[in-house]
């Protein structure tokens, strides 16, 4: 979807929704208003090669249902994700509302691994990531630890900085003297893809930047995923809920979205 065009949803089959604007882009089922992309990790993958040859910024974000229910309240943060290029299904929660609507999602997209699968694509095809966000020190170890497991990959900068406003100019300006290719942003949601949002043109060399949440905590092992059985049947939000009780309160809009799909659907 292009940025600067108006966005303009064509709908094509129940709650599909393709951009007028970028016919050849992925179909994408429209959950509570908020475009899903209809893809699986593999074609992710693809999309994000194709993006790297057009010089404009593309984002990406990791959508789960917490995310479809924020920007029912937040203008900004629907809008966001409305103009985002890929919204990728990163929620199991996502995947029941694509069967309740009708629409199937083919899988989820985790945002965690996408960080792993796209590094591993900058190292082969020697672009430059830059890792932005988290606590100090944080992107440095976690920069490392991918350098350690993708020995080729060049990690442009990192920086931990905020994503408050006066340090915004100062962070864009280091990011582009960096000549990143590529950008991971963890500053949590909608933080970090309302940066993202708000830089795309500022941002001169970035091709593709994503808001990746906590996965810089992950990789430096500040925070552990769940089991991969505990993934594969679904229950990572349970995990990370019993790991990090402060959520309750962010997860309580779980029952709500699942109220509302049943509703709509
Ligand atoms: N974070 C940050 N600055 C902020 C808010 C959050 O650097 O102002 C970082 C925080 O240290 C963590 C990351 O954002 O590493 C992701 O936070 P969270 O786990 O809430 O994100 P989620 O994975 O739920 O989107």
């Amino acid at each position: 979807m292009n940025f600067n065009a108006e966005v303009v949803l064509e709908m094509t089959e129940n709650h599909y929704l393709r951009s007028k604007s970028d016919d050849n882009g992925p179909q994408s089922l429209q959950i509570l208003g908020i475009p899903v992309h209809v893809v699986t990790t593999e074609e992710v993958i693809e999309l994000v090669r194709e993006y790297m040859k057009t010089p404009r910024l593309h984002q990406i974000a990791t959508v789960n249902p917490e995310f479809v229910m924020a920007a029912q309240e937040d203008g900004e943060f629907c809008r966001v994700l409305m103009e985002a290029d890929l919204c990728i299904p990163d929620g199991v929660g996502l995947l029941l509302a694509g069967r309740w609507l009708g629409q199937p999602l083919p899988e989820r997209v985790a945002g965690s691994t996408l960080v792993y699968r796209l590094a591993e694509l900058s190292a082969d095809e020697s672009w430059r990531l830059f890792l932005l966000g988290s606590a100090p020190g944080v992107a440095e170890e976690a920069g490392q630890k991918l350098q350690m497991k993708y020995p080729k990959l060049e990690i442009a900068g990192t920086f931990a900085g905020s994503p408050e406003p006066r340090e915004n100019e100062a962070i864009v300006q280091m990011i582009n003297d960096s000549q990143a290719d590529m950008l991971f942003v963890a500053y949590g949601a909608p933080k970090q893809d309302k940066w993202i949002a708000r830089n795309r043109s500022a941002l001169t060399t970035v091709r593709v930047a994503m808001g990746i949440g906590g996965s810089l905590d992950f990789i430096t092992g500040r925070a552990v995923r769940a089991p991969g059985w505990v993934q594969n049947v679904g229950l990572e939000w349970l995990h990370r809920l019993y790991k990090e009780p402060w959520r309750w309160r962010r997860m309580a809009s779980l029952p709500k979205f699942a109220l509302k799909v049943m509703r709509d659907a």
